[in-house]
């Protein structure tokens, strides 16, 4: 049977990843109207990120665990496509979403260059599943070509099957590194070391965390194993403090750090390479929902993320919120929060619950407060500790855009007076460029000594917006 789409959709999801894949299908099993929104050309999101179709990949899975999971999710997907159940725009990204009466409407762009403005659609509810991007601190030669996100690195694997080098040294901080460096290893490259900035034995503070996650210990031993078997070496407590190399990465000095990442002087090790794939941990992706006015909290990694209820709504009413927007957390948590913050629509929406519902829900919260319990703990094991800014020399750029170096940033703050991120880039111009902070905006918090608030910067748009889309915008009600 078909349906035909209604002018307003029930519920917009925004983010196809596994958080808003899982919730725009059990939306949709239930009988709601879906607008699907994603930036990329197909679902799955970081995770779920397949080998592009013309690269003809025999074994998409290779890459991934659960894929089944993400078959299953998009098989349900397809099948509520057909029947018009669910509208899925891919390639559109949402700039703004506008209160407009009752309902919500998202501004997209869309186009081969990504800034040709689009119908705006409307929903009744929002629900924000737009994941997280890779947290990056600055060190001297970070700006080096042969230098890559650590994400980023498994990001180009899985979807353009290609190395950043042929021997890349992985390093950074958190447990995606692990899976990054194992990766790496398994397609071919050879990884002489893991550098990581924290200590593993910190996870043993919390035993009963531990305990009720074995999925997640289980998956440790694997990594750690699958590391030992590729000859790649763990380097827990270590940072890499330089890169070195004329025109391209040659190598990196790797120190040990104090228990407050302060390197120990005279323990820096250089070890040969052609690629460093470094990364300090993910930063949830919040603009649509600060936009919107959404509450924050402080995680404990430092980093802001939505407050949410059990039931996964945000502050404002209408918007609700899965996955890594409401702090990092993994793929499996982002599925088990997709499905219940839908569980939760589906009640504002519709009378009568499907059987099963409630007991369903209850599940996934229990499950939810396991899961985030360990969030919770990977967070503050792998935040950096406030002496990484000492890796810093006075010409290391810390804004790429605005080429901002440490120096004049530390120039702002001590002879000039800047206590806050705010003033030091009105000094300064770092974070003024096309990223607006969003790269360097962690790092200029640190050097001007401002500790991380619950209020992250609130950016009207998600993304650069060409004037002309902005034109030719019609103003929306309340907005
Ligand atoms: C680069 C990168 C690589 C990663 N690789 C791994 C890995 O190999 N293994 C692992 O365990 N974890 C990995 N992670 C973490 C993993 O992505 C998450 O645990 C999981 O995917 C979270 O699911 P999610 O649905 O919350 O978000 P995501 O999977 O990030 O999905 C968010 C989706 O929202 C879309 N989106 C965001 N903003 C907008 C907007 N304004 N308009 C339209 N669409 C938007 C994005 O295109 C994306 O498809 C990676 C993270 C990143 C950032």
């Amino acid at each position: 049977m078909t349906h035909s789409a209604p002018d307003r959709a029930d519920l917009a999801v925004v983010g196809a990843g596994p958080a808003g894949l899982a919730a725009a299908v059990t939306a949709a099993d239930a009988g709601l109207h879906v607008l699907l929104l994603d930036a990329a050309d197909a679902p799955g999101g970081q995770y779920y990120r397949a080998p592009a179709p013309g690269l003809h990949a025999t074994r998409p899975e290779a890459l991934h665990h659960h894929w089944s999971r993400f078959t299953a999710l998009t098989a349900r997907l397809d099948r509520h496509r057909a029947t018009g159940r669910v509208r899925h725009l891919t390639g559109h990204h949402v700039w703004t979403i506008a209160a407009t009466g009752d309902d919500w409407t998202a501004h997209t762009l869309t186009g081969p260059e990504g800034d040709t403005a689009t119908a705006a659609p409307r929903a009744r509810r929002v629900l924000l599943a737009t994941g997280a991007t890779e947290r990056h601190l600055p060190f001297p030669g970070w700006t080096l070509p042969g230098v890559v996100g650590a994400a980023g690195a498994q990001a180009v694997l899985k979807s353009g099957l290609v190395l950043p080098g042929r021997r890349v040294v992985v390093a950074g901080s958190g447990p995606l590194l692990q899976a990054v460096a194992l990766s790496l290893a398994r397609a071919g490259a050879r990884v002489p070391a893991l550098v990581e900035a924290a200590g593993y034995g910190a996870y043993a503070s919390a035993p009963h965390v531990l305990a009720g996650n074995p999925d997640r210990l289980a998956e440790g031993a694997r990594h750690r194993a699958g590391l030992a078997r590729h000859g790649v070496r763990l380097l827990a407590h270590r940072a890499v403090t330089a890169v070195h190399g004329t025109g391209r990465v040659e190598g990196v000095t790797v120190s040990r750090l104090d228990r407050d990442w302060r390197p120990v002087p005279g323990t820096g090790r250089r070890i040969d390479c052609d690629a460093l794939a470094v990364g300090h941990g993910l930063v949830p992706q919040l603009d649509l929902a600060t936009g919107l006015g959404c509450a924050t909290r402080t995680g404990t990694d430092g980093s802001p993320a939505l407050e949410l209820d059990e039931d996964l709504r945000t502050s404002v009413p209408g918007v609700w919120a899965a996955g890594e927007t409401g702090g990092i957390g993994g793929v499996r948590l982002a599925l088990a929060e997709g499905e219940l913050a839908a569980l939760s629509v589906i009640a504002d929406a519709l009378d009568d619950l499907p059987p099963g519902a409630p007991a369903r829900a209850a599940r996934l919260r229990r499950a939810r407060r396991r899961m985030r319990r360990f969030a919770g703990l990977m967070g503050a094991v792998h935040r950096p500790g406030p002496g990484w800014t000492s890796w810093l020399a006075p010409d290391t750029e810390v804004c790429r855009c605005e080429e901002v170096t440490a120096g004049a940033i530390r120039t702002a703050v001590d002879a000039l007076g800047a206590g806050d991120t705010r003033t030091a880039k009105l000094l300064t111009r770092a974070g003024m460029g096309w990223c607006q902070g969003r790269t360097c905006g962690f790092a200029v918090r640190a050097l001007a000594g401002a500790s991380a608030g619950p209020a992250p910067d609130r950016r009207p748009l998600a993304c650069p917006v060409p004037l002309a889309a902005l034109a030719r915008t019609e103003p929306s009600g309340d907005a």
